[in-house]
This record gives structure tokens, C-alpha cells and sequence, in this order.
């Protein structure tokens, strides 16, 4: 990839509110995450974590101030541009009927085009082999619309694999590790951490133990930074 810049995510006095809504969401935020960084967030429920994360993406539009990516405002990318960018990881995993390769090598153009390769070292970081492995048909085998006859917890673990593939230079997790058991989510953070040093990974987390080794934290309170520092500083 590009050196320097790529990978810079920086919010530059955000404020949010949502199309028809009178009550701002998010007041007045700024922040940067430089290039292989990983900066958490936390906060209570509806403190504005996933919105925060959704403007990235351009979900929605800042009402006022700047978010910008590698220095440039996110409005003024193409909308493929943006998105070769991020690697985004929602709260409820997305799925889709087919199978286990097609669905992490998602995107790619044509099953001539899927890396085998990397789909199973997509795979191992996202702690999925163990259980495709025991799947009828393996990395053939079929998911079912909305992966339904996985557990949710396979789902995320899937759908983080989805994101690896992809090798973006920003990683957006919105509390992509809560259906996760304690082990299988302390493996792939550290996977994570040493197996891609290079990307920014923004995270949303609810468990503070996903975020304990974040270079920094954001603390949101209604919408506000309350706090910004490391696990052992807050
Ligand atoms: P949680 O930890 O529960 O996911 P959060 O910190 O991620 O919460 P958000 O999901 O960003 O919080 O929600 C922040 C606020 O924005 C909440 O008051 C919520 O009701 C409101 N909100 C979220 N999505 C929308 C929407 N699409 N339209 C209007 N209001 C919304």
C-alpha cells in the first residue's frame, strides 16, 4: 500500500444530528487516528458510539465540522474510493446465502477471483477454521440467508474474516466482538494486533477488556469526549 498518510481517520469539530431529528447526537468531536493505531471507544448505550462510527463510511453526513480520511474529507472521495478504504464491521453480522468462501471473499468480482490463500488466512485471525473445518462442505460449505444456521458468534467471526480479506487500511469494529466468548475474543485481538500492524482499526467495544491495550480510548458521554487517554490513564 501507500506509505505515509494512508490510514489517517480524523474527526475535526463533528457535530451529528440525524435528517429531521432537533436533538444533536454528537457535540463538537475531534479526534485523530493515525495510521496503524488502534483507538477504542466506549461509552453507555446510545452515547453515540455507532453513530460516531457510521459517519466514517458516510451512513450519514456530519451536520457541522469535518471527518476526514488520509486528510481529505470523506465527502469528496468517490463512494468506491472511500469504501476500498474501510474495512467495516457492523454490530449484527451480515450474511448471505452461499458459501463460507464466497461470503468472506465477498465483493471480489467472479469465483476466478477469490484468494483461497487469503481466505483461510482471513479465516485464522478471525478464529473461524475451527468450526468451517467441522462445517459439511467446509470453506464449500453453505450458509444460509442471513446465516441462519450459524451461531452468532460464528456469524461475527465470519464477518470480521470478511473484513481481513478485504486488507483495508481502516478498520471500523462496531462492537464486532460481543457475541464472542471471552477466549475466542482475547485470541483475535491479539491475532489482530500482530497480524495487522499496518491498518487504523477503530473500535467500538462494550467490554472493557477488548479495548485494554487501545493506544487510546474515547470516552463518550451523551454524544461528548468525556475522556480520551490509555486503559491505565482513564
Ligand atoms: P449502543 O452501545 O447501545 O450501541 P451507541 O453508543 O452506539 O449505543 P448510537 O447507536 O450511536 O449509540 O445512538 C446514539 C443516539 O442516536 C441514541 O439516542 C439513538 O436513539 C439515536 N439514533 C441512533 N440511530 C438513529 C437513527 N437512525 N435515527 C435517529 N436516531 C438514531
Amino acid at each position: 500500500g501507500e506509505i505515509g498518510l494512508a490510514g489517517e481517520v480524523e474527526f475535526r469539530n463533528v457535530s451529528f444530528k440525524y435528517p429531521d431529528a432537533s436533538e444533536y447526537i454528537l457535540h463538537n468531536i475531534s479526534f485523530t487516528a493515525h495510521k496503524g493505531e488502534t483507538v477504542a471507544f466506549i461509552g453507555s448505550t446510545g452515547s453515540g458510539k455507532s453513530t460516531l462510527i457510521n459517519l466514517i463510511p458516510r451512513f450519514y453526513d456530519a451536520t457541522e465540522g469535518e471527518v476526514l480520511v488520509d486528510g481529505v474529507n470523506v465527502k469528496n472521495y468517490t463512494q468506491e474510493a472511500l469504501h476500498n478504504k474501510l474495512g467495516y464491521v457492523s454490530q449484527k453480522a451480515i450474511l448471505f446465502s452461499g458459501t463460507v468462501s464466497s461470503n468472506v471473499a465477498y465483493g471480489d468480482i467472479g469465483e476466478n477471483s477469490k484468494n483461497e490463500t487469503a481466505i483461510r488466512k482471513a479465516v485464522e485471525i478471525a478464529q473461524g477454521t475451527e468450526f468451517i473445518e467441522k462445517m459439511e462442505g467446509q470453506y464449500e460449505g453453505s450458509i444460509a440467508q442471513g446465516g441462519t444456521n450459524l451461531s452468532g458468534g460464528q456469524k461475527q467471526r465470519l464477518s470480521i474474516a470478511r473484513a481481513i480479506y478485504k486488507n483495508p487500511e481502516i478498520y471500523l469494529f462496531d462492537d464486532s466482538f460481543s457475541a464472542l466468548d471471552y477466549r475466542t475474543d482475547r485470541v483475535l485481538r491479539s491475532l489482530i494486533k500482530k497480524e495487522i500492524k499496518e491498518a487504523t482499526k477503530l473500535i467500538v467495544a462494550q467490554r472493557i477488556g477488548t479495548i485494554k491495550d487501545a493506544d487510546r480510548i474515547i470516552v463518550l458521554d451523551e454524544g461528548k469526549i468525556a475522556g480520551i487517554g490509555t486503559h491505565d490513564e482513564l
